[in-house]
Order: C-alpha cells, then sequence, then structure tokens
C-alpha cells in the first residue's frame, strides 16, 4: 500500500496493517530523461556483446535471485499484503520465464535466410532482429515481479536495456530487482528504476525511449497510448481482464470447482486472468455451485500467516468490490456464499453470487476482489456468446471431458486453458497478452522477444540478373518475358 505524502515522496506502507516500509523519492521528468540516456550509453554495450553473453549474465541474475528468493518473498508480501504462498508461486514463474528469455532468445532472434522467389532468385534474402535500444516498462502492483520480468526479461534478452517505473504500490520491489541486477552483472548498467506516480509513467512515455511495455489498467493503458502517439513510440499493452471459467455438462465438476475457487480468490482476487465469472450447463449447475461453496466456505482473510487470503493491496479497492457486490444483489442477483458484509476493509472474505445479470458491474467490469459470480446456461454456445460479450478478451478457461479444445478456439481471448485455469501463465515458451480492451502485443514466449527487436529484411544481389525490371534501362521484352514467365508458373 502506499500514501501520498507529497508529489515529491512515496512512501510504502503493508496494506495488512499501514506499517511504514520506506519512503522514496519522486523522479522527476528530467530525472527520467537521464535514467533513459544513461541506459541507452550501456545499451549499445550490451547489444554488442552477443546472445551468449547476454544469457551468461541473466543465468548469473536468476541464480542470485534464487538465492535470495526468501529476501523478495517477504518484500513483496510486505508491499502487497499478499500471502507467502502467493508471493512463493510470483517468484517460482518469474525465475522459469527469465531462464526461458534467456535460453530461446538467440534461437528466436537471430539471423533468418529467407527464400528469395521467383523474381529475386538472384538474390539472397535474410531477415535480422535488432534491439530496439531503451525499453521503458511501467508495472503494476498487483504481481510487482511475475507481471514486469516478462517484458524485462524479454527485453534484456533482446539486447536492449531497461528503464522500470514500478507501480507507486511497490517501490521497494522495483528496486530490489534493479540492485540485484546491478549487483549480479555489474559490468552492464542495463537495468534501471524510475520511482513515482502516474507523472513519472507519464514522463517515461515521453522520455524518447524506443517501445513502452506497460500493464495495468485500460484507462491507464489508453492514456499511455495518447502520449506515447505525440513521438509515435510503440507501445504494448497488457491492460485489465474479466475471464471467464465455462463448464460443460461432462466436465470434472470437482476439479472445475476447486481450478475455480483458487483462479478467483488466490492473490485476494487481485489477478488479471483471474476467475471472474463462471458460465455453467444447467445440468450440471446445481452441483458445480455446491462444490463451489463448498470449497470457498472455510478460506479466510487476514494478516495472519495461515490465512489463505491476503487483504485488498490499495484502500480504493474494497470500495469497488462492495459496489459490484450491492449492484449484482439489487439488480435481482443472490449471493451464495458472503455478501455486502464480507467486504471488512482492506479484507475481503471469499463471495459467489449467481443469476447476476449480465449489464450488472460484476459481468462487465472488473471487479478485482475475492468475488466469483456463477450464471448457468443452457449450451455451450450461450456459454461462449456471454463470454465473448464483454469488452476485455485477456484470458479464460474451459472445463468440459470431449470438447474443450473445440470451445477454446471460439472464445475471444489471447489464451485459454482447458481443465485447469491460468495454466498458460506458467508455460514460458507460450505468448501472453489480450485483445480487446484487454490491450495488445504480447510478452514472454518467441513472440515475446520479437516484441523487444527491429526487424530488418536484407536482401542481396549474389549474381548478376539475366533480365532487369529494376532499372529505366529494362526493355519491352524484358518485360514481356517476365510477365509470360508470371503467367506460366502462376496462372
Ligand atoms: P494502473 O493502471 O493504476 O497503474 C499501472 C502503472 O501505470 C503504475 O505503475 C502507475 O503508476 C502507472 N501510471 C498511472 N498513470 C499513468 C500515466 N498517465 N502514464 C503512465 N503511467 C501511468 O494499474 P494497477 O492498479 O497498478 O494494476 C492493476 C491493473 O493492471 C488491473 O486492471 C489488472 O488487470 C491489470 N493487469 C494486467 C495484466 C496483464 O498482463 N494484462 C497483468 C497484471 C495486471
Amino acid at each position: 500500500m502506499t500514501t501520498v505524502d507529497t508529489a515529491r515522496e512515496i512512501i510504502s506502507r503493508d496494506p495488512r496493517d499501514g506499517r511504514e516500509l520506506g519512503r522514496y523519492p519522486v523522479h522527476t521528468a528530467a530525472e527520467v530523461t537521464a535514467a533513459v540516456e544513461g541506459a541507452r550509453a550501456a545499451a549499445a554495450r550490451w547489444s554488442g556483446i552477443g546472445f551468449a553473453a547476454r544469457r551468461k549474465h541473466l543465468d548469473t541474475w536468476r541464480r542470485l535471485l534464487l538465492r535470495r528468493a526468501d529476501e523478495l518473498i517477504e518484500l513483496i508480501s510486505a508491499e502487497t499484503g499478499k500471502t507467502r504462498a502467493d508471493a512463493q508461486l510470483e517468484v517460482i514463474l518469474m525465475v522459469d520465464h527469465l531462464r526461458w528469455a534467456a535460453a530461446h532468445a538467440e534461437k528466436v532472434l537471430r539471423r533468418r535466410r529467407v527464400g528469395p522467389g521467383l523474381l529475386m532468385f538472384n538474390h539472397s534474402a535474410t531477415v535480422d532482429h535488432h534491439p530496439l535500444g531503451v525499453v521503458g516498462v511501467i508495472g503494476p502492483w498487483n504481481y510487482p515481479v511475475f507481471i514486469p520480468i516478462g517484458p524485462i526479461a524479454h527485453a534484456l534478452a533482446a539486447g536492449n536495456a531497461v528503464v522500470f517505473k514500478p507501480s507507486e504500490y511497490a517501490p521497494a520491489t522495483g528496486r530490489w530487482l534493479a540492485d540485484t541486477f546491478a549487483e549480479a552483472v555489474p559490468g552492464h548498467r542495463v537495468l534501471d528504476v524510475v520511482l513515482g506516480f502516474g507523472e513519472t509513467g507519464g514522463a517515461l512515455c515521453r522520455s524518447g525511449v524506443d517501445k513502452i511495455a506497460f500493464t495495468g489498467s485500460t484507462a491507464t493503458g489508453k492514456r499511455v497510448m495518447a502520449a506515447c502517439a505525440e513521438s509515435l513510440t510503440p507501445v504494448l499493452l497488457e491492460c485489465g481482464g474479466k475471464d471467464a471459467v465455462i463448464v460443460d455438462h461432462d466436465a470434472d465438476l470437482e476439479a472445475a470447482a476447486d481450478a475455480t475457487v483458487w483462479g478467483g480468490l488466490s492473490n485476494a482476487g487481485q489477478t488479471c486472468v483471474g476467475v471472474e465469472r463462471v458460465y455453467v450447463h444447467q445440468a450440471v449447475a446445481e452441483r458445480f455451485t455446491e462444490l463451489v461453496v463448498a470449497h470457498a466456505k472455510d478460506l479466510r482473510a487476514g494478516a495472519a500467516r495461515e490465512s489463505d487470503i491476503g487483504p485488498m493491496t490499495t484502500p480504493e479497492q474494497p470500495g469497488i468490490v462492495a459496489a459490484h457486490i450491492q449492484d449484482a444483489l439489487a439488480r435481482g442477483g443472490s449471493a451464495l456464499l458472503g455478501g455486502p458484509h464480507s467486504v471488512r476493509a482492506p479484507y475481503v472474505d471469499p463471495v459467489v453470487l449467481t443469476d447476476v445479470p449480465e449489464d450488472s458491474d460484476a459481468l462487465t467490469q472488473e471487479t478485482f476482489g475475492p468475488v466469483i459470480v456463477i450464471n448457468r446456461v443452457a449450451s455451450m454456445g450461450e456459454a461462449v456468446e456471454k463470454a465473448n460479450a464483454c469488452a476485455y478478451g485477456l484470458g479464460a478457461a474451459v472445463y468440459s471431458r470431449t470438447r474443450g479444445p473445440a470451445i477454446a478456439r471460439r472464445l475471444r481471448t489471447g489464451m485459454v486453458s482447458v481443465n485447469s485455469v491460468l495454466a498458460f501463465a506458467g508455460v514460458p515458451g507460450l505468448p501472453f497478452g489480450g485483445t480487446g480492451a484487454s490491450g495488445f502485443g504480447r510478452v514472454h514466449g518467441p513472440e515475446g522477444l520479437r516484441e523487444f527487436s527491429r526487424t530488418q529484411s536484407v536482401t542481396r544481389q549474389r549474381i548478376r540478373p539475366l533480365l532487369q525490371p529494376l532499372s529505366f534501362r529494362r526493355t519491352p521484352r524484358t518485360m514481356d518475358i517476365l510477365m509470360r514467365l508470371v503467367r506460366t508458373v502462376y496462372g
């Protein structure tokens, strides 16, 4: 948690008890520009050392992160309030993605030959992926390590320098990442951190960076894109989500209920790809709902070490969650577990709602709290239609013994897991990102590496052409022969 003392200082606090964790000066626009200039100088050397040396450095950093993982887990828990298990999972995922980016950058980005085709048969053709230079990474608070490590690791592995602006709710975690990088890789200052609120993020967008990788809310994503438009700085936007789970009549209901409860309530529901809504086939709706309530009813939010659910990280969030619950109930929905009384800031105990109208806030906006809405549907066609009716299109899950992949392919989302929730986030080779109001561009996987490179196509004439159409000295005969050739081969 954070409180603003003056616009010049961030005071980081533990959301569980308001304890002050540290004070950090806010970077001005001039300081942000200076950080980007410093990173640009470092980027030139970093890009020059090549893939193998970068891999070695990133592997050294990974090993250091693992040696000091307990320190990082404590820090994440303190700044966000998340439970130890949630913080551990974040670190485990982070390490795997860092390893993947370092290990695969060369294979994905090295020079590639392309067939020259019929008309340019006398040329060789190659594609290069050059680093962009300096990448600005703007991060959220809900996964202050796992989420930014995607763009940070991929940008660094691709040969760029990074200036990272962590969320104002996790400044110490952001700084810790940069400090450990500097310790592990002392010769290369290619990961710098600037701290601050939205204004500092805006300054990073206008600082002359070669790309912005933003993760946060859709509303802020639009502001980031507008700021980047001024200088045509490319942007990658990882924004909010409203992920649905679809449960078919032949699903393993026990597994689907267990996963729905974990996907909806872990990290106190503050997960971009967390489960917010469920469309369950009417034939199994009653049994599934009973199982969800049975799994969720004994879970408790609190500060104690053994609590299942941590607090809401930001002071505004309990109010948003309460408003969504009240709106759903006022419009005719009913509470199967918990209700408005479950919100006792900064904690929210599990809430399960049903029969909630599709146009209520709890089904159209990101709730970002431990609230699961379960609505029944008559068919999987209806489930897909309702899941796709939402402006967001980040992730989804399908539970079905026989039709999972077929249903998954009909969903308008960037990612789907069949018979599990959130599994796509744990596969480092899979691109991660959304569509619609969830943004565009991808982190993770080969696509995530290419996001941080400039593609350059090069042709080289190997032998003089027998026919030269690309010259004013060409003759009508040359063009006639080529026309005949194209007709014969492609006609
Ligand atoms: P947020 O939009 O409030 O802030 C995100 C970051 O943007 C912060 O660092 C903030 O300081 C910065 N910022 C704010 N205003 C800015 C501006 N005008 N210009 C530049 N930067 C600015 O989001 P949040 O509350 O920190 O994070 C939660 C949101 O992030 C949720 O919507 C969640 O779904 C989303 N999220 C998405 C993904 C994904 O991969 N798609 C992952 C995690 C979180």
